[in-house]
């Protein structure tokens, strides 16, 4: 078990773009076990290479559902909704801050697992709000980039609490 320490925003790296994994070997599968004790210790819902300083497409997500631990190499949106949601976003690389971020509602990841086999995973609501986010981060894009203001009457939107009730909020860090 290995923490790996967390870039914080203003670190140059955050902001480069990572490259596609060629050959899954020994270092990619310690990366992946890294990313996981850094994510759980960090109590996130996801981790993008970048963030513990490694330039590679590579991800973890758990949203703590029944999928738990999602591990993803090469990952890449090849399919999302034109309908949008808005919900609350934080990151572990930007502390103590959080705020609304707009995002496809439903989208479609195709990833490689640890073994090299190709998965297509269709998600909507938080998930997909978070794997949106983490593959933001292997393009150099924060999620501060793309925070929007919203106005009252969005504040007050049945979807918006909806939104609220049901997001993950208490993981965003
Ligand atoms: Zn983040």
């Amino acid at each position: 078990m290995a923490i790996r320490k967390i870039r914080i925003e203003g670190d140059p790296l955050l902001r480069k773009k990572s490259r596609e994994v060629t050959e899954i070997n020994d270092r990619t599968l310690e990366l992946l076990e890294d990313m996981k004790d850094t994510l759980y210790e960090a109590e996130g819902l996801g981790l993008a290479a970048p963030q513990v300083g490694v330039l590679r497409k590579v991800v973890v997500v758990d949203m703590r559902d029944d999928e738990g631990l999602l591990k993803m190499i090469n990952p890449k949106i090849i399919e999302k909704s034109e309908e949008t949601q808005i919900n609350i976003e934080g990151c572990l690389s930007v502390p103590d801050e959080s705020g609304y971020v707009q995002r496809p509602k439903e989208l479609t990841v195709e990833y490689l697992d640890e073994k090299g086999e190709t998965h297509k995973m269709k998600c909507d609501g938080y998930k997909a709000v978070c794997i949106s986010h983490e593959l933001d981060h292997l393009e150099g894009i924060l999620y501060i980039d793309k925070k929007i203001e919203v106005d009252e009457e969005m504040l007050e939107s049945e979807e918006l609490l909806e939104n609220e009730e049901n997001g993950d909020t208490k993981w965003l860090k």
